[in-house]
């Protein structure tokens, strides 16, 4: 194939012009002819059956038929007109309804004259189709046709341009005519002999026009192999640049700070899961190459101390760490939290936030220019370019979804080198998404929680419930205990959330009144000093009750507050209610989550609120999650390419995906730099899709 036709605009093929070729551009990112031919279908339909007038049935999908319209007639309507058909065969009758395109379509539509329809069906007095597609027969007959009919994805402005399904296979169809495209194969015969894959031409032309459903499906298969097998390919051709290329500071003692700590001063004995990523983190950082390193662990696996120790290590090689949360409260709860536990030890640290003062910033400023401050813990007010280390060797990001991409890039020329990079989440990224989001980064994960912890108990009750659940509370507060309640708090209903959150503090606080009860507020139209003051309260247990936003969602560690309340839990999405009960279950007391949700309960809803109450497990939750939502929503796809994908899914084609990146390791493996004669093909393919940006920027 010549690569050259295949970058020609879009607006030379015939049939296309410049006013189609710039919805196709502007709809679909049709620039090319191969962005053409790469567009393909999302679903197909069975048009091998033309059915009779007679044959349909009152809720019928979509049909094919063949007959003549006899008649057109306009009727008028409530609002605005509708254009009506009759449409009839040898067996019956059928409407055709317009609601709009009214002039075109008169001007169009011939009068007995034998059409193929095809459309969906509905019934009211008889049957009806609204907007058809129609074709003349004699042209259907004569038009280059697929047992299965593609369908490809469209948009209203399309639709309503003219710019039909039939249209769109009408240019596709023109296309291969044209330019009698036979592509070289881009895949190696070693892996199109083992896998039995069908070449790349027949694919791209099968999934066009599918000869039958085998052929239909040996094209799906392939071309979902060779798009995540490059994705794969370029994954690890990346980290393994990256290792090669990017030096970092290696942290080759293990002094002081570290030991004195571990053998003297930890509080508790660590988690075998703990000791095992610090091992990790340390081999890491040891070598001459840069660590990039997501750490991975459920709410309360004591992901914390873990980065305290890196931190150590830092500084025992004489380099500075830093500590960036995503709000005040948790950054707060960071240095308190650090400061507590480095007590005995001989190390400055300090606390940098948008609120600091400007002294305590000029202090700051000048003891990390000079080197005399050890580790600084903050939120964004860190990335200011204001902030400059001495001798940056470790940055920490916790709680990394809450980051975007360039904020993180903006810690990497802290140094001359860019310090190593750890990243810590709380948002279990399922196994099958890492893979093709993070297939570059290296992962740990900490797949235990301390020991002494009693599984969180989960029960889902109705609002009709309320007292009970009040009463509930009284108990465990008698006990001792604390209580979150949280409200949602959504943009776009930002105004009503809010009155509901404060309807029900008021409600609270009439069921659990002053002075046996205290409660903290806490929400995100409130100043930080009144925030961080009430927040502050609950901390020291002065408080009973937490009401409150999704503002405590992230990191907040009290661990004698047992009980968490969810309001509206139907309206949260699966990983904020994890994220939410976290908060809860952290001390050695039996802990509690009340999902609370109105009686009207979407599919969706229902299987949020079963899987949180089966099961504590955040990866397992985070498995439901992608299939209830597809990867688009999940935190962190947004900025890398799996949305991109143009034919595989990463949920749906988990098998194909693993498949493909065994291959792309075992040829890496053998043959790094791709040099050798049965690799040239891939060698050519990748490089022309690097050149014609078709391999997405994945996270760095
Ligand atoms: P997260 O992973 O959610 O950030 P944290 O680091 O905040 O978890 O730890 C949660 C709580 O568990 C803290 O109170 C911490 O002191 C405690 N913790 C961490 N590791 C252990 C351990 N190995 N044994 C007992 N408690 C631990
Ligand atoms: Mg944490």
């Amino acid at each position: 194939m010549n690569s050259n036709i295949l970058q020609t605009p879009i607006d030379y093929l015939k049939g296309v012009g410049p006013s189609r070729a710039s919805l196709l551009r502007s709809e679909l990112g049709i620039h090319t002819y191969q962005d053409l031919l790469n567009f393909f279908p999302n679903r197909y339909l069975d048009k091998t059956k033309y059915y009779k007038i007679n044959e349909l049935q009152r809720n019928s999908a979509e049909v094919q038929i063949i007959g003549k319209i006899v008649n057109i007639k306009t009727v008028e309507q409530k609002k605005g007109k509708r254009l009506v058909a009759k449409f009839i065969d040898e067996t019956g009758e059928i409407e055709l309804v317009w609601f709009r395109g009214h002039k075109w379509i008169r001007e169009n539509l011939k009068i007995n004259t034998p059409y193929v329809i095809f459309g969906k069906t509905k019934y009211y007095n008889g049957f009806n189709m609204p907007h058809p597609e129609m074709e003349l027969l004699d042209e259907h007959n004569k038009s280059l046709r697929a047992a299965m009919q593609p369908i490809y994805p469209s948009t209203e402005k399309l639709s309503n341009k003219g710019i039909t399904n039939r249209v769109v296979s009408k240019m596709i169809q023109q296309l291969f005519s044209e330019t009698k495209i036979r592509f070289y194969d881009t895949l190696p015969n070693e892996i199109l002999e083992e896998l039995k894959l069908i070449s790349k031409s027949e694919a791209v032309f099968n999934i066009h026009f599918p000869k039958s459903q085998e052929l239909l499906s040996k094209a799906q298969y392939r071309l979902k192999f060779e798009e995540l097998f490059y994705i794969q390919l370029q994954l690890i051709i990346k980290k393994l640049i990256r290792k090669q290329k990017i030096k970092g500071y290696p942290f080759s003692e293990v002094g002081n700070y570290f030991n004195d700590f571990y053998k003297n001063h930890l509080p508790f004995d660590l988690t075998n899961a703990q000791k095992r990523v610090i091992k990790e983190i340390r081999n890491d950082m040891g070598g001459s190459a840069q660590m990039n390193r997501l750490l991975q662990g459920d709410v309360g696996s004591g992901k914390t101390i873990v980065g305290l120790m890196a931190m150590l290590l830092a500084i025992d090689n004489g380099f500075q760490a830093c500590l960036m949360a995503p709000t005040a409260i948790l950054a707060n709860q960071h240095y308190t939290g650090i400061k507590e536990l480095t007590q005995n030890l001989d190390i400055n640290i300090k606390l940098l936030m948008g609120s600091s003062k400007t002294k305590e910033r000029r202090k700051i400023h000048k003891e990390l220019e000079e080197g005399t401050l050890h580790i600084l813990i903050g939120t964004h007010a860190i990335l200011e370019d204001k902030v400059q280390f001495k001798n940056l060797g470790l940055a920490i990001i916790d709680e990394q979804h809450r980051f975007g991409v360039a904020q993180r890039a903006k810690l990497w020329h802290k140094n001359t080198y860019p310090p190593h990079i750890l990243v810590m989440t709380a948002t279990p990224i399922p196994r099958t998404l890492a893979m093709s989001l993070y297939g570059d980064l290296d992962i740990s994960v900490i797949d235990e929680l301390p020991p002494g912890r009693k599984p969180i108990k989960t029960v889902h009750r109705y609002d009709s419930n309320r007292l009970k659940v009040f009463r509930f509370i009284t108990e465990e507060i008698q006990k001792g205990r604390q209580i979150y309640i949280v409200y949602p708090l959504i943009q776009e209903s930002e105004a009503m959330d809010y009155k509901d959150l404060m309807d029900g503090y008021e409600s609270i606080s009439r069921s659990f009144p002053t002075p046996e009860y205290q409660i903290s507020i806490v929400h995100g139209k409130m100043k930080p000093g009144d925030k961080d003051y009430e927040m502050d309260r609950f901390v020291k247990g002065e408080t009973n009750i937490m009401v409150a936003t999704t503002v405590i969602e992230v990191g907040v560690n009290v661990p004698n507050a047992s009980v968490m309340i969810i309001e509206s839990a139907e309206r949260f999405g699966l990983s904020q209610l994890h994220q939410l009960r976290g908060r809860v279950g952290r001390g050695a007391e039996q802990s509690f989550c009340i999902l609370m949700t109105s009686f009207k309960l979407s599919s969706d809803s229902k299987t949020r609120l079963e899987t949180m109450v089966r099961t504590n497990d955040g990866f397992d939750i985070a498995e439901v999650d992608l299939k209830l939502r597809g990867p688009g929503d999940i935190m962190g796809t947004q900025q890398s390419g799996v949305l991109n994908l143009k034919i595989a899914d990463i949920v749906r084609d988990n098998d194909i995906l693993k498949t493909a990146r065994h291959y792309a390791i075992k040829i890496l493996n053998e043959d790094p730099s791709l040099e050798k004669e049965k690799n040239k093909t891939i060698l050519y393919t990748y490089e022309q899709m690097a050149k014609h940006k078709n391999i997405w920027n994945y996270i760095s």
